[in-house]
C-alpha cells in the first residue's frame, strides 16, 4: 500500500467514525464535505479513488494540512477557483517586475503571444518563440507609430474566484478541525450551494473581508479560526487564510454559527466583512493535530466547545 493509500484509509476511518456520532444510520461511510455525496471505503480502492486527499490551503501555495474530498469536487473546485489563488501569486510577482506574463498583442486579425514584463522604465513585450512570422515586428511597431497604441490582453486572477477559493479552504479547515458537526448545520448549506453553483450565483466576496496589517503573528501558510463574539447576533467562526495580494494579508471568511443565531449572523455577514478591515480579535491558532480531537469520546461537541467559550 503506498503512503497516499493508507493516508486515505486513515483518514476515511478517522471521519466516517466521526460521522456515525452525528448520524449513526451512515455507519461506515463518508460523506463529501462539499456536495455531502456518500461512499463507501470501496470508493477508495479505484487506481483514480473517488475519494481523495485535499489540500485544507492549496499545496501549491504552501499548504501540508490534508483531509478528505470527492475526487469531482477536489478536480472541480482546484480548477474553477484554487488555480486563481495560484494566478494571484503570479500577478504579484509580475506586478514587482520578478517574472514575465503571458499575454495577447492584437494586430490587425493576428493575436501575437508574448511575454509582458513591467520595469521601471515601462513595459516590455518580447514575442514568444515561434510566434516569429517575418516582419510581424515591424508590423507592430508601424501599427504603434500610426495609432499610438496596440491592445494587449492577459489574463489575471478574477477577485470573485480567489474569494471561492478562501471560502473553500476555510469549509475544508472546519471538517479537518471539527470533523462533521459544523459542516452538517443546515447554516453550512447556502455556502456549500454557494460554492457549487459558482461565484456568479453567490458572490462569495460578500462573506469574505480582507485584513490589510497584522501583527505578524501569521505567516502566509497559516490558517486560523477565531470566533466573533460580541454580539450574540454576530457570534460566528472567522476562518483567515493567507492572501498573495500584495496589499492584503489574509482573506477573512465568515461562516455561520449554531443554529437560529448563526443564521442570523450569516445574514450579517455582509456588514461584517466589511468591518473586518484591519481586524484585531480574540481567537487563537489551531495548530494540533484532527485525529485528537475527531478520536476524543467528546468528539461530536468540539466545535460546540470553543463556541460556548465565547457565550
Ligand atoms: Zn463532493
Amino acid at each position: 500500500m503506498s503512503k497516499k493509500q493508507f493516508k486515505r484509509r486513515t483518514l476515511f476511518d478517522l471521519y466516517s467514525g466521526n460521522l456515525e456520532i452525528h448520524r449513526p444510520s451512515l455507519k461506515g461511510r463518508f460523506l463529501c464535505p462539499i456536495c455531502l455525496a456518500e461512499f463507501s471505503k470501496a470508493a477508495l480502492d479505484a487506481d483514480n479513488p473517488l475519494v481523495d486527499l485535499a489540500h485544507v490551503l492549496p499545496k501549491s501555495i504552501g499548504g501540508s494540512v490534508v483531509t478528505l474530498e470527492c475526487r469531482d469536487c477536489n478536480n472541480r473546485l482546484g480548477a474553477r477557483y484554487d488555480s486563481h489563488r495560484i494566478m494571484e501569486r503570479k500577478d504579484r510577482e509580475w506586478a514587482s517586475g520578478s517574472i514575465p506574463k503571458r499575454a495577447v498583442m492584437k494586430l490587425g486579425g493576428d493575436r501575437i503571444a508574448v511575454d509582458w514584463l513591467r520595469t521601471d522604465d515601462g513595459p516590455h513585450f518580447t514575442i514568444r518563440e515561434g510566434q516569429f512570422r517575418p516582419g510581424v515586428d515591424k508590423d507592430l511597431l508601424g501599427l504603434l507609430a500610426h495609432k499610438g497604441s496596440v491592445e494587449v490582453q492577459a489574463r489575471f486572477a478574477n477577485p470573485r474566484s480567489v474569494a471561492a477559493s478562501s471560502v473553500h479552504t476555510a469549509m475544508l479547515f472546519m471538517f479537518w478541525r471539527f470533523g462533521y458537526e459544523w459542516i452538517l448545520e443546515s447554516n453550512a448549506d447556502q455556502i456549500r450551494q454557494g460554492l457549487r453553483d459558482g461565484p456568479r450565483r453567490f458572490d462569495f466576496r460578500k462573506i469574505v473581508g480582507h485584513v490589510k496589517s497584522h501583527d505578524g503573528a501569521l505567516d502566509n501558510t497559516t490558517v486560523a479560526l477565531n470566533i466573533r463574539s460580541d454580539s450574540a447576533d454576530k457570534r460566528c467562526f472567522i476562518v483567515t487564510v493567507p492572501s498573495e495580494r500584495p496589499e492584503v494579508v489574509m482573506h477573512v471568511v465568515i461562516l455561520p454559527g449554531f443554529g437560529a443565531e448563526g443564521l442570523e449572523c450569516f445574514e450579517r455577514a455582509i456588514e461584517i466583512a466589511a468591518e473586518v478591515r484591519p481586524w484585531k480579535g480574540r481567537g487563537f491558532l489551531i495548530s494540533d493535530s484532527p485525529e485528537v480531537l475527531l478520536r476524543e469520546p467528546g468528539a461530536a461537541s468540539s466545535a460546540r466547545d470553543i463556541w460556548n467559550k465565547f457565550r
